[in-house]
């Protein structure tokens, strides 16, 4: 029997999954392990195992929707009425308003070639600036801290295999037990070899509790407890004084700045025993080599890129960067989020990793796409700031939204929620009716993973392929159709193929000379390779696996200290609303839920929200479990179960995000944004809880 070899269509580890034909349902597949391929060697999570689910015509879009008026009921439409639609909403506002009056919003799961012709389009159809996406509110902390640190953001600068190589790691604000439990072998492997494993978290998830020390700081404290690690070991004599000599540029300042982040203060700011600082800076020093990993904990918060710094500085004055086997990594969420970030999805940067501002860049993305450099718009509003703009006078007035739900993602959801009732005109494309969805004026259906091949890019940087192993339902496109067919009536009808591994081909010639340089990298070499690592600017180059170990991607190639100091988030609990509220995920849900939702097996997994309180908190409030809670914010209200736990701190309240309606999470969350990356404060705001009866 046939089988196809691809990839899961959820987070950034990107499983490898073999397909083929479900034996008693004609048209359908069926997942199965494929050992051979590295990142998982054959572990899926239940997300995996049950993605076939997703693509069953019962649990989607099967036809184009467009809704004649506003408050009118969707109806289903041809695709040419759809599309027709599509374009007649998009050029009668940028007729009128202006072309930055037209947003564009996509994904960190769309594949690199949906993403490439996503920011194309916008850029050479619509002639907008205002083209972002949800992997903003995903890694855009990190990656700024990657680029101000090292140069260059790749999310691992080393392969996932280095970790079970390496002496200590410390994993900060990361559950991958939770997020990518194929991952957790890897942490698993780094004891059994002699390692150990610090997780920093404010909750004792399943991953801390295999951790050999766990430090629950205070929500949005990290950036504190970095710098009194990094006293410690100033203050100690643990600086490795050759490395930082000879490889990196800015020590002293960033040295002064912890010095006065001492352990007392330190635990006074955290709440992290200054003992246990002690026996972290001993544990993470006392290895010849070590990582710090990072992921949503440190970096969705309004100084998340001076927390990662600071997480940076800390590889950086021990000598545990730029080294085998050592160094700074981020665990990237979405499916595609590094791949997305890569190719002109984000406001300010073309394909290839180049910014939009610097002439060179766009004078030679504007020769592959055969445009006038003058013409390519210039840095457009970030994904929070774009959506907060939506139907403003001078914001975006109409949008066109792929394979994002920020009804159910974004901060301060429902005010987002308002902004996109006030457009003239919405369309979105996507596999479900998503929350986003039901408010759109045209729903486009859309093909999916195992229905459309196309590459995307793990956390590592490996670029690997998706193949198609079964029919789309009829009445399903592709977005790259969707693109094809928009542009075309849109007036631009050439340069935008139906053909994924045509647009790749182009992609490649875009990124060439880039800091994500594909032009090395076919759907062939792919194919044959188990995936192949960027930058790789030939064929004959073997693709690059690991980064930084001679030099950084710095104009001198040392690395940069940056200088940061603690302050606290942009909004601490007081008398009104006393509790600190973070956010998460669950094992059984993938991201804003549009999809695992719909997956029965996993929808009984995880039925819906909760609120996570610690036994004391519960006995104050009078709460017992399961009972229902109110959780209030100054941007909103949630209301769900209670679920009392130990294993959180007392003074802090956890709610999982997939959920929309009344236990929205996102209701609640802050949108202060941190002034360099954009990011949203997701991870701490503060919050009041009541028995629901009672409020
Ligand atoms: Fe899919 Fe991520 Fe689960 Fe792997 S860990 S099976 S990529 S959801």
């Amino acid at each position: 029997m046939t089988t196809t070899d691809t990839h899961c269509p959820y987070c950034s580890l990107q499983c490898g999954m073999r397909l083929r034909p479900a034996p008693e349902a004609a048209g359908e597949v069926e997942v199965l392990e494929r050992p051979g391929f590295p990142v998982n060697r054959g572990a899926l999570c239940g997300k995996g195992r049950t993605a076939a689910a997703v693509l069953s015509p019962a649990a989607r879009l099967t036809a184009p929707l467009v809704r004649d008026r506003r408050g009118g009921e969707l109806r289903e439409a041809s695709w040419d009425e759809a599309l027709d639609r599509v374009a007649a909403g998009l050029s009668a506002v940028r007729d009128a308003h202006g072309p930055d009056a037209v947003g564009v919003f996509g994904g960190g799961g769309l594949t690199n070639e949906k993403a490439y012709l996503l920011g194309k389009f916008a850029r050479v159809v619509l002639r907008t600036a205002n083209i972002d996406y949800n992997g903003r509110f995903c890694m855009s902390s990190a990656a700024a801290a990657h680029r101000r640190a090292f140069g260059l953001d790749r999310g691992l600068p080393f392969p996932l295999e280095d970790i079970a190589r390496t002496g200590c790691v410390i994993l900060v604000g990361a559950n991958p037990a939770d997020t990518m439990p194929p991952a957790l072998r890897y942490f698993r492997e780094l004891r059994e070899n002699g390692g150990t494993l610090i997780v920093v978290d404010p909750r004792r998830t399943r991953t801390a509790e295999q951790a050999d020390l766990h430090l629950q700081p205070l929500p949005g404290s990290d950036l504190a407890l970095a710098l009194g690690m990094l006293h410690l070991v100033v203050a100690d004599g643990r600086v490795d004084e050759e490395f930082v000599t000879r490889r990196t540029t800015g020590f002293e300042a960033a040295r002064a700045a912890a010095m006065a982040h001492w352990p007392e203060r330190v635990e006074r700011l955290t709440g992290v025993p200054a003992g246990q600082l002690r026996t972290a800076v001993e544990m993470f020093t006392g290895a010849p080599e070590g990582m710090v990993l990072t992921a949503r904990g440190p970096e969705q918060q309004s100084k998340g890129t001076d927390t990662v710094s600071a997480w940076i500085n800390l590889c950086l004055a021990t000598g545990k960067s730029g080294r085998l086997r050592s160094g700074y990594g981020c665990l990237t969420g979405q499916g595609n989020g590094q791949g997305g970030r890569e190719h002109g999805q984000k406001a300010d940067q073309l394909p290839g990793y180049r910014s939009i501002e610097d002439p060179a860049a766009r004078a030679h993305v504007a020769s592959v796409w055969g445009v006038d450099p003058e013409a390519l718009p210039g840095p457009g509003r970030s994904a929070y700031e774009l959506l907060d703009g939506l139907g403003r006078e001078d914001g975006a007035r109409a949008l066109l939204l792929m394979g994002s739900n920020p009804v159910v993602s974004a901060p301060r959801a429902g005010h987002v929620t308002e902004r996109l009732r006030a457009l003239d005109f919405l369309a979105v494309s996507d596999v479900v009716l998503s929350e986003t969805a039901e408010l759109a004026d045209v729903v486009l259906p859309a093909a999916q993973w195992a229905e459309e091949t196309g590459t995307t890019t793990n956390l590592e940087g490996r670029v690997i392929l998706r193949r198609r192993a079964v029919d789309a339902p009829g009445g399903v496109r592709s977005d790259l159709s969707v693109l094809h067919g928009l542009a075309g009536r849109l007036g631009v009808p050439h340069g935008f193929p139906e053909d994924a591994e045509e647009v790749f081909e182009e992609l490649r010639r875009a990124s060439a000379g880039g800091q994500a340089d594909y032009a090395g990298i076919s759907y062939a070499r792919i194919g044959a390779e188990d995936g192949v690592f960027w930058p790789c600017p030939d064929e004959a180059h073997p693709g690059t696996p690991r980064l930084f170990l001679d030099r950084f991607a710095t104009p001198d190639g040392r690395a940069r200290f940056t200088a940061v100091s603690h302050r606290p988030a942009a909004e601490e609990p007081d008398a009104e609303y006393p509790l600190f509220l973070t956010t998460g995920r669950v094992v059984a849900q993938y991201q804003s839920g549009a999809q695992t939702r719909r997956v029965p097996e996993l929808a009984r997994a995880a039925p819906g929200p909760f609120v996570e309180l610690h036994p004391r908190l519960a006995g104050r409030l009078g709460v017992v479990e399961g009972e229902l809670l109110s959780v209030s914010s100054r941007r909103g209200r949630a209301v769900a179960p209670a679920r009392v736990t130990d294993t959180i701190r007392p003074d802090t309240v956890f709610m999982p995000f997939h959920w929309g309606g009344v236990g929205r999470a996102n209701s609640l969350t802050n949108p202060a944004l941190d002034p360099t990356s954009k990011m949203p404060e997701f991870k701490v705001c503060a919050v009041r809880v009541e028995r629901a009866a009672a409020a």
